[in-house]
């Protein structure tokens, strides 16, 4: 549901963030080898979007070219994860309470759903390899602290991996997850995946070297800090352009998540998987994901 009504959440500072940052020279093209100077960012209010399975049938006896592969993977896009389910009408479309995530969690866990991660997905696209019975995946949106403080105790509960997709230019800053806490998520089992640096439309990006310092710095701050690979992209408000999911690419991503589209994916859609936005409410929840 990109493009619905915008909830402002507030104007905070972002602290001085002054780096100058040397793309890489030889392995990339000319856009991307121009060095990036992040300066400090005016004090904007953070704008965020209101709203914002099954097995294959039967394999084929010859394995199906990788390019030519289909499935349906429902990949679950949440918000904050809050106790209480008040506040505007922006901010409560935003939110599953804890309680409604429990549910959730537990008609995965109970229907026989199988929790998989975007690895696995590309690896059935670029690999060949099969997806386990009714995979679906679950992701996290922007760093909202209380994902860390109500969604992670879930997660370890039903044993289910999940993606956090950041944007590193809040990360530490008040109502966000830190980098401690990002630490601890990879050591609970989950990944953690770039939202960008400060959260743009990328589609309103004309020039490249902004574009590149939004999908590729914000990977390599990711990386130095957490010393893990970083492989995943979620567009800010789900909205990518044939540059911008080219620039995913480039940058060496292996998926980019898109938004609120569906569950079905080809291999085509690699760098624009579409999502669906998690309702709180069980019943619909399970209309989502059981759509085709
Ligand atoms: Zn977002």
């Amino acid at each position: 549901m990109v493009g619905g009504s915008i909830l402002t959440i507030g104007r905070w500072c972002i602290a001085s963030f002054l780096a100058t940052v040397v793309s890489s020279a030889a392995l990339h093209p000319s856009w991307a080898r121009q060095p990036v100077t992040l300066v400090a960012a005016e004090a904007e209010p953070f704008t965020l979007p209101a709203t914002d399975v099954q097995q294959p049938s039967g394999l084929p006896e010859t394995p199906t070219p990788p390019e030519k592969r289909k499935t349906k993977v429902p990949i679950l896009v949440y918000h904050h994860i809050r106790l209480t389910y008040d506040g505007s009408r922006g901010l409560r479309r935003m939110t599953v309470t804890a309680e409604v995530l429990d549910q959730q969690m537990k008609f995965l866990q109970d229907r026989g759903y199988h929790v998989i991660t975007f690895s696995d997905l590309a690896d059935y696209f670029d690999q060949g390899r099969e997806l386990p019975t009714l995979p679906v995946i679950i992701t996290f949106d922007d760093g909202w602290v209380t994902q860390y403080e109500n969604a992670l105790p879930l997660l370890a509960k039903y044993h289910f991996p999940a993606t956090f997709f950041v944007v590193t230019d809040y990360i530490g800053h008040r109502g966000f997850v830190s980098w401690p806490q990002l630490q601890t998520l990879l050591t609970e089992g989950m990944k953690i995946g770039s939202h960008s640096r400060s959260h743009p439309r990328l589609t309103k990006i004309a020039d490249p070297a902004q574009l590149w310092d939004q999908v590729y710095n914000s990977k390599v701050m990711l990386e130095s800090q957490l010393e893990v690979p970083v492989a995943e992209f979620a567009y800010p408000y789900g909205s990518y352009n044939t540059e911008a999911a080219e620039m995913v690419k480039a940058a060496g991503y292996r998926v980019g998540r898109a938004c609120c589209t569906g569950v079905a994916h080809t291999s085509t859609d690699v760098f624009a998987l579409r999502a669906i936005m998690a309702p709180n409410d069980l019943t619909r929840f399970q209309k989502y994901i059981e759509a085709r």
